[in-house]
């Protein structure tokens, strides 16, 4: 049996990822700091051995014993798909030159250092030189894989399976231009008060009210775990074993509030693949906007919600009486909705939060295709930031050197925080056209016809269907930024009386 063999072959390979998944995991919530270079070492031995094991011959043998039984297979069963998956995923990961992945996995973790510094002191010009030699092994990493559009489609590619830039410019450029002009309008508006969300508000008493949220919502605690860090982020060890995480900010009520909605749908995800995918290449989100979508949605469109509040602003005035007790929920709602053209991407609103990505995307292309030297990245940086949000950073450390991502390597990344934003809704108005009552069930504290809709149309699948694909099951057309364009249009303009 050769596909038998295989799967017991990608099962051992699983195995290995997901004994460094808790490594990591305990890394970032449990481990004293002593422990950081021990574990770097045993991080490093497990990913070793795996990436051997899965490039190694005996993979390319079990591929090719299988490829045989493959003719027999119903094109759209589970076996064809973990094929496809997997000589994929082989392909990518042979092309791809042992000294090249090397080196840019040695640079990356050197660069993360010297990039904490820069921003730290906030001197981008040390940290240059580290950004060219990325961008340059980055163009190596992408002609070692191969493209036939443009440089980024390779890069993209590691993140959004098959999206490529000729697909995603029309997108951002539709979105560019329909929410700055809404950025502008909303700027002429008087501003939202949103002073009563820094009221010191309790980690402690945050915590108890998140995991009821998470509950209500369908959170199993048998299959999950919700733990406290410094960058909130959400792993797993099985379709069983899911661990999200939050921080929480005694002056922002939001941050874990919406961090723990936000975690949550992404843990909705990986808990709800088909049970018979565990262990295989099948399990896990399709691509990293899909997965966004879903974190997307929990966060934004259940909970920045007015229904939602109707149902849970009278527990969470009750949690905190003395900040909320003579707060009306309409104050509430709008506070949490705020839109405010701001420096930090990871501060951003639900409108403006696209431009941060857009400017990124623009300048990676810039840099990639050589149209951007990397000396004059900072002040590119600013012209857009003062193009697209009016405002110019006042320091790099408020700009280009905010986030972490091309220091670490993950330059193609960002459009796919986007692209979630964008699905986040075009899913939700599917699971509205099949079951209309959805928004009146959120205001009574129902979840279960919405994580229903979710878990059959997208979750169980897995990596079964190529993102397209299932995207159009899902929703019945391909990925549409209109209806996303119109929520932002409809739920900002009443907001703001525009
Ligand atoms: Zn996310």
């Amino acid at each position: 049996m050769p596909l038998t063999e295989l799967k017991n072959h990608l099962a051992e390979l699983h195995n290995l990822s997901m004994a460094g998944a808790v490594l990591g995991w305990d890394q970032r919530t449990h481990m004293p700091p002593r422990g950081g270079a021990a574990r770097a070492a045993q991080q490093a031995t497990l990913s070793r051995i795996h990436h051997e094991m899965f490039v190694g011959p005996r993979t390319r043998e079990l591929l090719e014993a299988a490829g045989g039984a493959a003719a027999q297979l119903d094109p759209d069963s589970a076996d064809a798909a973990l094929l496809r998956v997997v000589r994929r995923d082989f392909a990518k990961a042979t092309r791809v030159p042992t000294a090249l992945v090397v080196e840019l996995t040695r640079t990356c973790s050197l660069a993360e250092e010297v990039w904490a510094a820069a921003r730290a002191t906030n001197t981008f010009a040390t940290f240059a030189p580290w950004l060219e030699k990325i961008i340059e092994l980055k163009r190596q990493y992408a002609a070692a894989l191969g493209y036939t559009g443009h440089i980024y489609d390779a890069l993209l590619d590691d993140y959004e399976p098959d999206m490529t830039v000729r697909q995603l410019d029309p997108i951002l450029a539709e979105l560019k231009r329909q929410t700055v002009p809404l950025v502008a309008a909303i700027a002429g508006r008087p501003p939202i008060a949103d002073a009563l969300l820094t009221r010191d508000y309790d980690p402690a008493a945050q915590q108890v009210f998140a995991e009821r949220i998470l509950r209500a919502c369908g959170f199993d605690f048998a299959r999950g775990r919700l733990d406290r860090t410094v960058h909130p982020f959400c792993t797993n060890f099985s379709i069983n074993d899911v661990r999200i995480t939050t921080r929480y900010d005694a002056a922002w009520l939001p941050a874990a509030l919406f961090g723990c909605l936000h975690e949550m749908g992404h843990a909705f995800y990986e808990m709800n693949v088909n049970p018979a995918y565990e262990a295989t290449p099948l399990a896990g989100g399709v691509s990293l906007g899909v997965h966004e979508s879903q974190s997307r949605l929990w966060e934004n469109l259940v909970g920045r919600s007015r229904g939602f509040w109707q149902c849970y602003y009278p527990d969470l005035q009750r949690a905190f009486p003395r900040q909320l007790g003579t707060v009306p929920a309409d104050d509430f709602y709008r506070a949490i909705n705020r839109v405010q053209p701001s420096l930090i991407r990871v501060e951003a609103d639900e409108i403006t939060y696209n431009l941060h990505i857009i400017i990124r995307y623009e300048m990676e292309m810039a840099l990639l295709d050589g149209s951007l030297a990397v000396a004059d990245a900072p002040a590119a940086w600013n012209q857009r930031m003062s193009q697209y949000l009016g405002i110019t950073p006042p320091t790099d450390r408020e700009g280009i050197l905010q986030d972490v991502h091309w220091a670490a390597g993950l330059i193609g990344y960002f459009p796919t925080y986007t692209l979630g934003n964008i699905l986040a809704v075009q899913i939700y108005q599917a699971a509205l056209a099949a079951h209309p009552a959805i928004p009146e069930e959120i205001a009574q504290g129902q979840f279960s016809t919405l994580f229903a809709f979710l878990r059959d149309n997208i979750h169980c699948h897995g990596r079964k269907y190529p993102p397209a694909e299932l995207i159009t099951r899902a929703t019945g057309r391909p990925l549409t930024v209109e209806p996303y364009v119109h929520y932002l249009q409809t739920k900002f303009g009443e907001l703001y009386k525009l």
